[in-house]
């Protein structure tokens, strides 16, 4: 019992050191590369969500160490991409998305297009309006 002792008693120590280092470390590289005029994203400005967490302070605290934002991934804000989708003309009044069908897709879902106007799909937000037509009666 006393040798498990030994060998474990400088080993968290050795931990608790690294774990001290790891986090002033990662504090000053904070301070460094987290600029006010981040971007949410290469194609937003802003949020667009009031549960969204401006970027300038998602990348604070323990869980990021790596905070060069240049060395992220940066993705661009589908809501910004699916804006610039332009509006699908449909014959009739409902249109049928499957969002592309295949492994990107998702389940077909019906659309009613009788409101004027056009209709966002609420899977994936491409949007859908009825063709002008004449009545026949
Ligand atoms: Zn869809």
């Amino acid at each position: 019992m006393n040798a498990l002792k030994c060998i474990k008693t400088p080993a968290v120590s050795a931990v608790r050191s690294l774990i001290a280092s790891r986090s002033l470390s990662s504090s000053a590289i904070v301070a460094n590369n987290i600029r006010d005029d981040l971007k949410q994203s290469a194609n937003r400005a802003t949020t667009w969500s009031e549960n969204q967490i401006e970027k300038k302070n998602a990348f604070k605290g323990p869980r990021f160490e790596n905070t060069d934002i240049d060395a992220q991934p940066q993705p661009k804000a589908a809501i910004e991409l699916i804006a610039e989708e332009p509006i699908r003309m449909v014959e009739g009044r409902r249109a049928r998305c499957d969002g592309g069908g295949g492994a990107l897709g998702h389940p077909a879902v019906w659309i009613n297009l009788d409101r004027p106007g056009d209709h966002a799909c609420g899977y994936c937000g491409i949007r859908f309006e009825q063709k002008p037509h004449h009545h026949h009666h």
